[in-house]
């Protein structure tokens, strides 16, 4: 790799580190001509699945748009951040183990209603009567009476 610095082809890695999650790596090196040090970046690049609305409508898959719905649904509720980043997580690898480029969007609500199912009935319940636009109250007490009977 280049130096940053002088524009010198020959820099060497004075050092390695994997990040805490083990999914960068870290490289410090330094350029043989002008000594300076410079740090690089190491990480897989995955591309996660294209998202298919119900109209038809290709969208990138937003992380961000998911943890949305999740934290409205958690809302005053007492489930961490973490918690959440676990969820989500999970999520990710299952999208990325099933290597298929293109991916419903209501599979995506799926999954996240299984996340929270685990994390909060209230949540679920919550993300579950927009999700599934309960029409009215006996939709809304089928999947209550489901989930107390999980309980
Ligand atoms: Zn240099």
């Amino acid at each position: 790799m280049r130096c940053p610095f002088c524009d010198a082809e020959d820099t060497k890695v004075i050092d390695t580190r994997v990040s805490s999650e083990g999914f960068q790596v870290r490289r410090r090196r330094q350029c043989l001509s002008c000594n300076e040090r410079f740090t690089t970046f190491e990480q897989p690049e995955i591309t996660m699945p294209t998202i298919i609305k119900s109209n038809g409508i290709k969208q990138p898959f937003n992380e961000e748009k998911i943890r949305a719905g999740m934290l409205r649904a958690l809302e005053k509720r007492s489930i961490g951040t973490e918690q959440v980043d676990n969820a989500i997580n999970r999520i990710k690898t299952k999208l990325r183990s099933s290597k298929l480029k293109e991916i419903p969007s209501n599979l995506i609500g799926k999954m996240v209603m299984e996340e929270l199912e685990n994390l909060d009935p209230v949540a679920y319940i919550r993300f579950a009567s927009v999700y599934l636009s309960f029409k009215n109250l006996k939709d809304f007490s089928k999947e209550i009476s489901k989930l107390e009977k999980q309980m």
